[in-house]
This record gives C-alpha cells, structure tokens and sequence, in this order.
C-alpha cells in the first residue's frame, strides 16, 4: 500500500492546537439545530449566503464541516457536503444536476439503488442506459446529445472491475458530459479520482470511512462551482443533511483509517489467495488479480471487498458456504471491523444472462480484521465442508 504521508497526518491528527493552553484531542460535538446572530441584520447577512455560514444544521454545521474539510482535502477538491447516507449524497447528485429530457449513462456494475433510482427518475422524463463494456470506444458511442451525467463505479460493485478514469474524464469532457464516481470502495486514501479529472466523487461513508458498522453516512466532493449548485439544488432542500454526532463518530473513524486499510489490504489479499486455490472455488474477483494494468495505475493499495463464485453455483451450495463460516456472518454492507459475507443468489433459477453480468454461484467477502490466519482457516473449513 502506497499511501500519501500527507494523507495519514490528516486523517490521524486532530484540530489544529492552541498555543497558549490545553488542547482537547477530540473535536467538540456543536449539537446545535440553529446558530443564533448578535444582531438581525448579521442574521439577514448570513441567510444570504447559507453555503459560507452556519445558520441552521440542515445546511452547515461545524461537527460536520470539520469532517467535510477533511474529507475535501483528502479527495483533492474544493469543497465536501456530508450526507446522513451514501443514498441521500447520490439522491442529491441525481437531483441537484439532472432535469426533464437529460440522460444519465451508468458504466459499470453499479450499486443496485442507485440503479433503482435512475428507474424511478423516469418518471420526472430523466433516461438512462446501463454500459458494462468499460471500453472508450463503447462508451464514446453510448453518448447521446442528451447525456449530461456519465455515472462510474470503479472498482465496481460486486465484480471489482476497473475503469480507466482519465481516459474516460477526456472523452466526457470533449462531450461536454459531468462525470460522477463512486468511490467507496477505494476510499480517498486509494483512489483519487479528481486528479484524473472526474468531476464529482461520491462516497456511501458508512463502509471504509467510518469504518465500525456504527454509522450510516454519505459524501460528495468536487469543486466550489458544483458543490454551490448541489448545495442549494438539493442538499438544503432534500433535507438528508449528516448528523453532529454521526460526523463525530466519522472523524473518530478516520483516524484509525489508514491502519485500518492496511490490514484490510493484507488480510484480503491473503483470503484471495486461498480462494484461488481451493478446488471449490471457481473465479475469485480482487482488483488485484483481475484490475490489471488499470488497477495499478489508479490504486495505491487494495481494501478487503472481494467475491468469488463456487464451481457448482447453487444457491444451497452458496448458503452451505455462507452458513459453515464461523468469523464471516450474513450480513449487508461492507468496509467494517467485522467479517462479512453476501450473494446475490436466491432459490430458484439464476436468471440467465444476468443483466449486469453477475455470475452464478457469486458470495462477495468483506474482509474484516479478526485476522488473515483465522479468516484464511475459516474459508477452508467452510468450502471443505462443501466438497464432503
Ligand atoms: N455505493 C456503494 C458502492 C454501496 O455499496 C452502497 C451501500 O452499500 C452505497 C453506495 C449506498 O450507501 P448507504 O448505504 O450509505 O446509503
């Protein structure tokens, strides 16, 4: 893992210290719905200005905007908004830039909800397409004239597969398209999509970020001018704003980010490793083995989000593995301290083709930090099991 020395102060160091006296560690926590003015006219001056100033929590909060000057700093953009979940900080990108007759263009397996609002957004006349060849060739002929939103997920959901950010930040600028991604499984600290010039990133902060399965949270970063619009267009009005006190637990959680990745990065490479030994098993999908050349150019290091299919992809040989695991437990999400394991696969016929491509007999991994040797014995158990 090759992460930036300026990255790990940030994250690890609290506030700035005070010179003349004690310090406290651990920002405040501003529980605070409204911020009352000396004078009306300081309070009418502020009202004109909401993205400069706290005048009320469902705009900016200080607790929050600690978090969001971190975060901005850490993606290298301008400006963050923090959201109280990934859904409400890719609502407020959805709502904030689209309008009746655009067409957004997803590439790649991309976070079902996600999805599932764009179908939704139909209704308001907002179109889009799917595209799951990541090629620029395809993507430069998916364009239409009305494609104002080019949605990456990279890596992508479920299959890991890696986009090439700069060549496709060109071609949507040359197509005068805004180019949006999920960043969420990378985390600022291994990817860092505004310097290949992606415009907005976007993050579901529950998973890496916070990092402890105790918040749910989200975050947009970008430049001034395009947080200014989301600011207005759709964070104040769709109401999603992050909490105090999430925002605290977020920062807290920050702090122990770059260990914490590292031995994610260990640990998932490690139950890759297995997995692709183990005669049970299939394909394993990990950046690493499966990013190539992209993946080494984006990532300065790998988390521990990984899937695999089994060689006889039912659904009873999926639950048998899932339910002999002893450190992996059912459960959504991912980016925690604990193990995690999931499939997409239900009773009853895997619908065949798949419209994004997910294969048969699929369970994705999050890797937690039990440890790589006791997650690594747990696997095997728990396919041997299977092969009986
Ligand atoms: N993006 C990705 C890749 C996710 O996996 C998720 C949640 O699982 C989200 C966004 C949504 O985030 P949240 O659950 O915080 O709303």
């Amino acid at each position: 893992m090759r992460l930036d020395p300026n990255d790990i102060t940030l994250c690890v160091a609290g506030d700035a210290k005070n010179p003349d006296g004690p310090s406290p560690t651990s920002p405040p926590i501003h529980q605070t719905s409204l911020f009352t003015y000396p004078t009306f006219g300081d309070l009418v001056r502020a009202l004109g200005d909401e993205y400069g100033n706290n005048v009320y929590s469902r705009g900016r909060n200080p607790t929050v905007q600690a978090l969001e000057n971190k975060l901005a700093l850490l993606e290298r953009g301008e400006s963050c908004s923090c959201f109280g979940s990934g859904m409400g900080a890719i609502s407020a990108i959805l709502y904030g830039t689209l309008t009746k007759g655009d067409h957004v263009l997803f590439l790649n397996q991309v976070y079902g909800p996600t999805l599932q609002l764009a179908q939704h957004l139909e209704r308001f006349g907002i179109e889009h397409d799917v595209l799951l060849d990541l090629s620029v060739e395809a993507v430069d002929a998916a364009i239409r004239p009305n494609t104002k939103l080019l949605w990456l997920e990279s890596p992508g959901t479920m299959l890991f597969r890696m986009i090439d950010l700069e060549a496709i930040a060109d071609l949507a600028r040359s197509r005068g398209v805004i180019t949006c991604i999920d960043n969420s499984w990378a985390t600022p600290l291994l990817q860092k999509p505004l310097e290949y010039g992606i415009d907005i990133v976007v993050h579901s902060a529950t998973k890496y970020l916070a990092g402890h399965s105790d918040v749910v949270a989200g975050a947009v970063v970008s430049t001034h001018e395009h947080m200014e619009r989301l600011f207005y267009r759709s964070y104040l009005l769709g109401g999603a704003p992050l909490a105090p006190i999430d925002a605290w637990l977020l920062l807290r959680g920050l702090r122990t980010l770059p260990a914490r990745l590292r031995e994610h990065e260990a640990a998932g490479l490690r139950t890759a490793d297995i997995l692709r030994q183990h005669q049970a098993v299939e394909t394993v999908f990990h950046p690493a083995f499966t990013g190539g050349p992209v993946a080494e150019r984006y990532l300065k290091g790998y988390s521990g989000l990984l899937s695999f299919t089994l060689k006889r992809p039912s659904y009873e040989a999926v639950a048998a593995v899932i339910d002999g695991l002893q450190h992996f437990h059912p459960g959504v999400s991912w980016g925690g301290v604990e193990s995690l394991a999931i499939s997409p696969m239900r009773p009853g016929p895997w619908p065949e083709p798949h419209p994004l491509q997910l294969p048969a007999g699929l369970i994705r991994l999050s890797v937690g930090l039990e440890g790589a040797n006791t997650l690594a014995e747990d696997l095997v158990q728990a396919l041997d099991g299977l092969a009986e």
